[in-house]
């Protein structure tokens, strides 16, 4: 079981990885918007704003989508007392490999086991 304080440093880690990739969408998506107002021939507000959130989408349909949703699913699970126990062997995961990957499902055995597999 974690303690109350390494279940907060968890949080904070896992929400500064999600602040951080949900700015730099906002970034990338008021870059293209300011890039698509400058364009000539360009009329249309309406056009382009949906061009933006088109960007947002399509940027966050890759990696980072996947990464958002593990940050996700890891804030569920640390809220619910389970994030620090491997989905294999429900051992303990230990919390220096949390610390360094608040995401992880998998003790580091089971996430050996798992390379060697694939
Ligand atoms: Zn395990």
């Amino acid at each position: 079981m974690l303690t109350d304080s390494q279940v907060a440093e968890l949080r904070m880690l896992l929400q500064a990885d999600r602040d951080r990739i949900l700015s730099a969408a906002q970034d990338a998506s008021s870059f293209s918007r300011d890039r698509d107002r400058t364009r000539i021939g360009r009329d249309s507000v309406d056009e382009s704003a949906e061009e933006a959130l088109y960007g947002t989408k399509l940027r966050l349909a890759d990696r980072d989508s996947q990464t958002l949703n593990a940050i996700e699913m890891a804030l569920v699970r640390l809220a619910s007392g389970n994030l620090g126990e491997c989905e294999e062997c429900e051992e303990p995961i230990a919390f220096a490999r949390l610390r360094a990957r608040p995401m992880s499902r998998l003790c580091i055995e089971c996430q050996e086991d798992q390379e060697d597999r694939s």
